[in-house]
């Protein structure tokens, strides 16, 4: 993601809280109050300008969703999309992936969407990478018994790691493609980075994962 200064976007994030949550710690265990229903919540970790959670909340009304992205200059972007689609059943939290558990608890959320996360190739970097162990955690911490993550990727080594890491924690691997465009699965959304990827004709890596409690 190519990040640009953009002094004004901390103002302008604040003055959308009914978008982007305001104190989203306060919410923990609680997130219903903030969508006023009960419906199951899936976040994407590392939304960047938010084209996929905006798609996936239109097409799929009854469920909420939630576009969670470090970068205020890069939330803007999601933000501006949300504000054009208006929709009820999604929200951005601009925080740091590492810090869920502040935010969320156990049973809060039902599914994890991971797509082009940054691949971080190098060894010493492995911790930062959003499928290492210490992430998987993370995520088990605030998902119900049996919660899934969907993985989208256009970088080999950054899915064949992960598939490594999601076995060794123990996941149950659901669903797997090596050339998902290629597949025959139908109602694929895709991302921003998906689509740039593909156009340029890098083959796309997509795997669903289960907690097995
Ligand atoms: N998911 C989008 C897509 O597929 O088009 C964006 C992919 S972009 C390569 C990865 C995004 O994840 C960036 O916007 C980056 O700022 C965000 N990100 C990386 N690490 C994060 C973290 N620890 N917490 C929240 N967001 C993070």
């Amino acid at each position: 993601m190519r990040l640009r200064n953009k002094p004004w976007a901390k103002e302008r994030i604040e003055q959308h809280p009914q978008y982007i949550v305001a104190n989203p710690e306060q919410h923990k265990g609680n997130w219903a109050e903030v969508f006023d229903n009960n419906h199951p919540i899936h976040i994407e970790v590392g939304t960047g300008k938010g084209q996929f959670i905006t798609e996936m909340a239109k097409a799929n009304p009854d469920i909420n969703y939630m576009g969670i992205e470090i970068y205020d200059s890069v939330i803007v972007a999601a933000l501006d999309r949300l504000i054009e689609a208006d929709l009820p059943n999604l929200r951005l939290l601009n925080v740091n992936a590492a810090d869920l558990a502040k935010y969320f608890t156990k049973n809060d959320i039902d599914r994890v969407y991971l797509n082009f996360s940054d691949p971080w190739p190098k060894t010493r970097h492995e911790k930062r990478r959003l499928t290492y162990k210490d992430f998987l955690k993370l995520y088990e911490d605030i998902l119900v018994d049996g919660g899934e993550i969907h993985f989208k990727t256009d970088n080999q080594g950054l899915f064949e790691y992960s598939l490594m890491s999601f076995s060794a924690y123990g996941l149950l691997l659901k669903y797997v493609s090596l050339d998902f465009h290629k597949s025959d699965y139908e109602g694929n959304i895709m991302t921003e980075y998906e689509q740039k990827f593909s156009e340029m004709g890098n083959r796309i890596y997509r795997c669903e994962v289960k907690y097995q409690n």
